[in-house]
């Protein structure tokens, strides 16, 4: 069964494993979020169908009164969960990969960007879906490098966050992301 197997690494900190982020129950999951914040497909839409209309409202706020032009490609703002298990959706926009000049550095700064949130709000712990590996079409291995330095180049200066979770939805995506991962190395 998807969900049985689980990886870990940096002493623990790190979890790798399969299954629906909306199922996860920690203080924030991560939403692969288009820069409207008003819904869309994939891992956005199955967020906010999971978590009902309050995180939609809560985004629209946002849009008015701090993004009116949206929120920018590597920037993170957080909202409640609304109907979701964990406690609060940090939502993210990754780079549209043939569209951008400089993905690598955007999808560093996704993960980058989501973890300080975290840290700034006095959370713990956080799940991340496979952000821009979907419809917005970067490299499943590429995407695994530099998501993985990311998250490793934070936790080495950080004392307070507790688990960082990187869930896949297939067990083959969760494999390429395995093979893939810069954990072990700086
Ligand atoms: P993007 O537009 O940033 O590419 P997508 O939502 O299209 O985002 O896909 C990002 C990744 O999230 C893909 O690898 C997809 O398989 C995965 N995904 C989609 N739905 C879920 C879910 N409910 N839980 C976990 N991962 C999901």
């Amino acid at each position: 069964m998807n969900g049985c197997l689980m990886h870990r690494f940096l002493s623990n900190r790190v979890i790798v494993k399969s299954g629906d982020i909306t199922n996860e129950k920690v203080d924030a999951i991560v939403n692969a979020a288009n820069s409207s914040l008003l819904g869309g497909g994939g891992v956005d839409g199955a967020i906010h169908r999971a978590g009902g209309c309050s995180i939609l409202e809560e985004c629209r706020k946002i849009r008015s009164t701090r993004y009116p032009d949206g929120l920018p490609t590597g920037e993170a703002v957080i909202t409640t969960a609304g109907n979701l298990p964990s406690k609060y959706v940090i939502h993210t926009v990754g780079p549209v990969y043939s569209a951008s000049s400089q993905p690598e550095a955007e999808l560093k700064n996704c993960y980058l960007n989501s973890l300080a949130l975290l840290k700034k709000q006095g959370l713990r712990s956080i799940v991340f879906p496979a952000i821009s590996t979907g419809v917005y079409g970067y490299p499943k291995e590429e995407a695994a490098a530099i998501s993985s330095l990311a998250v490793r180049q934070f936790l080495e200066t950080d004392d307070t966050i507790e688990k960082v979770v990187f869930i896949f939805y297939s067990l083959s995506d969760m494999d390429v992301f395995i093979k893939n991962q810069k954990f072990a190395q700086l």
